[in-house]
C-alpha cells in the first residue's frame, strides 16, 4: 500500500534519511523504534508529505505523492501526534465530525452519526459534548484517534502516541490502538513501548542516524536482533 524508495530528506546541511527502502502492505501494522534524534518523526512526515522528500520516492497505492495530490494523500492517510493537537474550543463530537464535513463534505448528519459510533469505539461516548480541557491526556489521545478515524483513513500513522502520557493512560491508549490492528487497519507507530511492538506489530523497523538498519519480525527482532545497533540499543531499553 505505501512504497518507500531510496528516501532522503535533508533539513539545510542535516542530512536525516539516508535513503530509506520499504514497503508497507495493506493491513500491516509495523513498529518504528529507534534512538531520538534518528529520524522516525521525520520518516513518518515524509509519508503524507507534512516534510517533502529531498530524494526519493513515496508511492501510495501506486501513485506517487507530489505536491499536487498531497491533499488528497493526507485525507486517505491518518496522523496521531505524540500532543493530540485538538482543537480546543470545539467539542469533542465536532473535534471528530469537523474534518469529515468541512474537508471531506460529508453531510453533517452522518458525520455526527459515525463520530458518535467511533466515540464508542474509543470508550467516550459519554464525553461528546464535554470539551478537551476537561479530559485526561489518555482520554485526549482517544479522541485523536477516533478523529483520525472519521476521515475513514486507510492508513493512520502513529508518532509516539503515549509518550505524553501518565503511565496510568498508557494502556487504555494501547488498547485501543491494539483493537485497531485487528480490525485489519494499517498502521505504522513510532513508539517505545517495546512490549506493545512485540505483542501487536507485524514488523519492526529499526531506524538509526537516518538508515533503516533491520527490519524483521517482533519475536526475532526482540530475542535476536542481527546488528550490533540493535542490540545496543535493545540492551538499553529492554
Ligand atoms: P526522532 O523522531 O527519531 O527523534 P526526528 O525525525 O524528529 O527524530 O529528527 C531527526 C533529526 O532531524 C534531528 O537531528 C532533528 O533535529 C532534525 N530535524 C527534524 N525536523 C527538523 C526541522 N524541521 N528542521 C531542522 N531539523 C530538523
Ligand atoms: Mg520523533
Amino acid at each position: 500500500m505505501i512504497k518507500v524508495e531510496n528516501l532522503h530528506k535533508s533539513f539545510g546541511k542535516t542530512h536525516v534519511l539516508k535513503g530509506i527502502t520499504t514497503e508497507i502492505k495493506n493491513g500491516e501494522v509495523l513498529a518504528i523504534i529507534g534512538p531520538s534524534g534518528s529520524g522516525k518523526s521525520t520518516f513518518l512526515r515524509c509519508l503524507n508529505l507534512l516534510e517533502k522528500p529531498s530524494d526519493g520516492l513515496v508511492e501510495i497505492n501506486g501513485e506517487q505523492i507530489t505536491e499536487k495530490n498531497a491533499m488528497k494523500i493526507r485525507q486517505n492517510i491518518g496522523m496521531v501526534f505524540q500532543h493530540f493537537h485538538l482543537f480546543p474550543h470545539k467539542t469533542v463530537l465536532e473535534n471528530v465530525t469537523y474534518a469529515p464535513i468541512n474537508v471531506k463534505g460529508v453531510e453533517k448528519e452522518s458525520a455526527i452519526k459515525l463520530g458518535k459510533e467511533l466515540l464508542e469505539k474509543v470508550g467516550l461516548a459519554n464525553k461528546a459534548d464535554a470539551y478537551p480541557n476537561r479530559l485526561s491526556g489518555g482520554q485526549k489521545q482517544r479522541v485523536a484517534i477516533a478523529r483520525a478515524l472519521a476521515m475513514e483513513p486507510e492508513a493512520i500513522l502513529f508518532d509516539e502516541p503515549t509518550s505524553a502520557l501518565d503511565p496510568e493512560m498508557v494502556k487504555e491508549v494501547l488498547e485501543v490502538m491494539k483493537s485497531l490492528a485487528q480490525t485489519g487497519m494499517t498502521m505504522a507507530i513510532v513508539t517505545h513501548e517495546m512490549g506493545f511492538a512485540r505483542e501487536v506489530a507485524d514488523r519492526v523497523f529499526f531506524l538509526d542516524n537516518g538508515l533503516l538498519v533491520e527490519e524483521g519480525e517482533p519475536e526475532a527482532f526482540f530475542t535476536a536482533p542481527k546488528t550490533e545497533r540493535a542490540q545496543e540499543f535493545l540492551e538499553k531499553v529492554l
